[in-house]
């Protein structure tokens, strides 16, 4: 291997996330003795386009332009899939890393997808409802031929949600003159979306709570959990893990967080966060900021909100025994190090968020289908896929004496390599 991170041949994908997802191949590239051909050609993504187009405000006096992009890291094992974000500062680089971060999480859970990544620059929570939707169809519209059931098929991320994958599917549906609802996935359920979508990227990987607690000689019952980021994946992992018997001690959004040491009754966050948008303001708590969060006391720390968020910074300081990394990207390589050094049990992200694209395929397959299946049917599913690849990462993880994060890796591009070396290359 003559290329190194940070050369000419990545210069247009520059940015610190995709520094840390080509770091993370390379390393362990070298770990398993990956052939050079092979490491080289995924450490770039196959197709990546950006867009720029006019969006007009709802005052109709000012237009700016914005950008967007998706990106398709492999193509190899079946169509592609992954997120759609709406954020103030995402950039090619990152879609690029976190496109590729879905390729080895479809790997592990054994889905039949390659990885792709979406992103619109734009601060969601300063659109209107109206503009939302103006940005969500012309966004749809420039990458149309990218995307389709049969190849590329987005869901939802950071700053969107079901209504924006509803207007997605719309828009293309409209232009193919027909419905066509697998295009996307965490679609509303009346429009063929899956019952159990909402929930299932907590869900699963508080699924995993028991299995990561017994490795740990943890007792769940009562056991302190604060959860960073209360949107779709961290709300429905604090209440997951309230279920389980855990003691939900704080939560936080982007304005701040709450804490309550008898722990707090997550379904009625629900409702304020529900009527008020943001935790602000909830009654009797006492009010930590985002950075105090990670150093309060707890057993198990939930990540749900942005990359980078478990630094240099403050990763010594976590008191946590175990973290399940529910965003995606939420730790340093640098922060990595010194969790291990001091003994944290981390479950990855391309492991333990796992549970969001895995039902994403159920919808996909049950909307090629027009067949819908149970809650039930679905939430037993979820869980069966779940426990055998946290079952197969761990045994990895003894066998090889490495971390799960490794581990997991290891597992994902060995499978995405064994595939693409069988496809051969064409011409
Ligand atoms: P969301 O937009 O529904 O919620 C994000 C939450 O994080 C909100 O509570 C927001 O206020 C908070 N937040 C934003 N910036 C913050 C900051 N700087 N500090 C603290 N809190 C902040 O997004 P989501 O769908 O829950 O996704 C959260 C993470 O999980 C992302 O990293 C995403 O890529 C990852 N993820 C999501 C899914 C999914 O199914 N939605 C699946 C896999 C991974």
């Amino acid at each position: 291997m003559t290329l190194s991170v940070g050369d000419g041949a990545l210069l247009e994908w520059e940015s610190p996330l995709f520094r840390e997802a080509v770091g993370q191949f390379d390393r362990v590239a070298e770990l398993i003795d990956l052939d050079p051909n092979l490491h080289e050609r995924l450490r770039v993504p196959q197709r990546a386009l950006t867009v720029t187009f006019p969006f007009r405000h709802d005052d109709y006096m000012s237009v700016e332009t914005v950008f967007g992009y998706r990106v398709q890291h492999v193509l190899s094992m079946g169509p592609t899939k992954g997120g759609l974000r709406f954020a103030a500062d995402v950039n090619l680089g990152e879609v690029a890393a976190l496109a590729m971060l879905m390729t080895w999480k479809c790997a592990i859970v054994g889905l039949p997808f390659g990885g792709a990544k979406g992103g619109v620059r734009v601060e969601p929570l300063e659109l209107t409802r109206a503009e939302k939707q103006r940005v969500t169809r012309r966004y749809t519209m420039e990458i149309i031929n990218f995307i389709g059931p049969d190849r590329d098929i987005p869901a939802p991320d950071m700053g969107t949600d079901e209504q924006v994958m509803a207007w997605l599917m719309d828009t293309y549906s409209t232009h193919v003159g027909h419905s066509e609802p697998a295009v996307v996935t965490g679609k509303p359920p009346a429009l063929g979306g899956s019952v159990a979508r909402r929930e299932a990227t907590g869900r699963g990987l508080v699924s995993l709570l028991p299995m990561a607690a017994q490795n740990r000689g943890m007792e769940l019952e009562n056991a302190k959990v604060v959860v960073h980021g209360f949107g779709n994946v961290g709300r429905y992992a604090a209440l997951a893990a309230q279920q389980l018997g855990a003691r939900v001690v704080a939560v936080s959004d982007v304005k701040g967080g709450i804490y309550r040491d008898a722990g707090l009754d997550v379904e009625s966050l629900f409702a304020w966060t529900d009527e008020h948008q943001f935790l602000e303001g909830y009654p009797q708590v006492d009010e930590v900021s985002n950075e105090e969060l990670f150093e309060l006391d707890c057993d198990v720390l939930i990540p749900a909100a942005v990359g980078g968020a478990i630094n240099k910074s403050n990763a010594d300081r976590i008191k946590a025994s175990l973290i399940l990394e529910g965003a995606n990207g939420p730790t340093t390589a640098d922060a990595d190090d010194i969790l291990a050094a001091n003994n944290v049990f981390v479950v990855p992200d391309i492991l333990g968020n796992a549970g969001g694209v895995t039902v994403s395929y159920f919808e996909w397959v049950q909307d090629l289908q027009n067949y819908f299946w149970s809650e039930s049917e679905i939430v037993g599913r979820l869980r069966e896929i779940m426990n055998r690849a946290f079952s197969e990462v761990l045994d990895v993880a003894v066998r090889e004496n490495v971390d799960l994060r490794t581990a997991a890796l290891i597992k994902g591009i060995r499978r995405v390599t064994q595939a693409k070396l069988a496809r051969g290359i064409y011409p």
